[in-house]
């Protein structure tokens, strides 16, 4: 193997315990020291902000054995197991992962939409750069954009921690926004709880999001609603909006996406170097890296095609009963109106009349989610599915 790229490690402390302990994290980047900086993309990655959320690391690991061959262009910062606090989180043989054990917040909604934040704690000013930028190039006002961005989320963090301290939830998301602050992509890598291979693209990218080839792709709205994709590329529309109202045309092609990558708990070498080579042949796509060898090219494998639905039709199905629920369908699968989703058994009382119950679909449903367990309480999420879907 001929390594042709090299690549800086840079630890930083994400965490202290109790105990005195510090928790750190690394980033690596991964950089061509020829590239003219202003006309190359910049990507950020990171994975296991859900700690529970495994694959995401190893997808990292393959990608990091792919850049080591394949010329990187532009500049890629990745970040495996950002959240170690969530991902050491043990209940059991079962990580917490999901939400922060101390305060039971979600880790993945605690993020700032840093431009809507008062200008006192982050010093941006969106109007004073918009008339101060307006008649610069594109690439200039996002270099510059960069920058502010950069600047507004050391303030913002300065301030709220000089203020009142600290807060448990938001350090660590603060922290990841400003390793992501000079990115033009960023890969936000989870998982779902037992789940096909499926990723959240805003309305805006949704035709961008084909290059991902992902086999499901769920179109949420242009807003932002905690997550780190949404703090990522709600300042960019921010600043578009912002642009436009003052008459200055201005095209935002920032790029923001979660990317969710089967099962939590659970890690598989086959599906990380699927899953890497579709992230490296999007990154072709961007030019960030170079074409990649023909050994890599050949064992791409993109879907055959890709089924999409709006978020607000990417639905639940609650338990009906607390029970035990054997399910008949896999993540991936399609369920035709009138199918058996899955068997209900009851079994605390076996002389009863019925103790066995199907539960069937009453419309069609492509299946991305279901329950990691079979012992289910009423009210449950049992399935999530898209209902009036599409494809490409
Ligand atoms: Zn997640």
């Amino acid at each position: 193997m001929v390594i042709i790229n090299t690549f800086k490690k840079q630890t930083q402390n994400i965490h202290q315990l109790p105990s005195g302990h510090f928790l750190d994290i690394n980033a690596y980047h991964y950089f061509n020291d020829d590239a003219s900086q202003s006309k190359v993309k910049s990507v950020y990655i990171q994975a296991s902000v859900h700690g529970a959320e495994l694959q995401g690391n190893l997808v990292i690991y393959e990608l990091h054995q792919i850049l080591r061959q394949v010329k990187v262009l532009g500049k890629i910062t990745m970040v495996p197991l950002a959240n170690p606090l969530a991902t050491n989180q043990k209940n059991g043989q079962s990580t917490q992962g999901r939400f922060n054990p101390i305060t039971g917040d979600n880790w993945n909604r605690n993020y700032t939409d840093i431009i809507t934040e008062k200008k006192e704690l982050t010093g941006l000013d969106l109007d004073s750069f918009c008339a101060s930028n307006s008649s610069l190039d594109d690439e200039s006002i996002r270099q510059n954009f960069k920058i502010e961005l950069k600047k507004a989320l050391t303030n913002y963090r300065s301030n709220i921690v000089t203020k009142r301290g600290p807060s448990l939830n938001k350090l660590p998301n603060l922290t990841y926004q400003a390793l992501a602050a000079d990115a033009d992509i960023v890969l936000d890598l989870h998982t779902g709880p037992c789940a096909t291979d499926y990723i959240y693209a805003a309305k805006y990218q949704q035709q961008l999001a084909k290059d991902l080839n992902f086999p499901f792709n769920l179109i949420i709205p242009n807003k932002f609603a905690g997550a780190m994709d949404e703090a990522c590329f709600a300042p960019w529309l921010g600043l578009q909006d912002a642009l436009i109202s003052k008459e200055r045309q201005f095209h935002c092609d920032f790029e923001a996406y979660t990317l969710e990558l089967g099962n939590e708990e659970l890690i598989s070498s086959p599906n990380a170097k699927r899953q890497a080579l579709r992230i490296a042949d999007y990154l072709v796509s961007r030019g960030v890296i170079e074409n990649l060898p023909v050994t890599f090219a050949d064992l791409m494998q993109r879907p055959q095609k890709q089924i999409w639905c709006l978020l607000k039709d990417y639905c639940s199905l609650y338990a009906p009963y607390g029970g035990l629920f054997e399910y008949h369908f896999s993540p991936g699968d399609f369920i035709k109106k009138g199918q058996s989703l899955g068997r209900y058994f009851f079994l605390q009382e076996l002389d009863l009349e019925k103790n066995v119950e199907d539960l069937i679909a009453n419309k069609d449903y492509y299946l991305i989610n279901h329950n990691i367990s079979s012992s289910v309480h009423l009210g449950s999420t049992l399935f999530q599915c898209m209902q009036n879907f599409h494809s490409y």
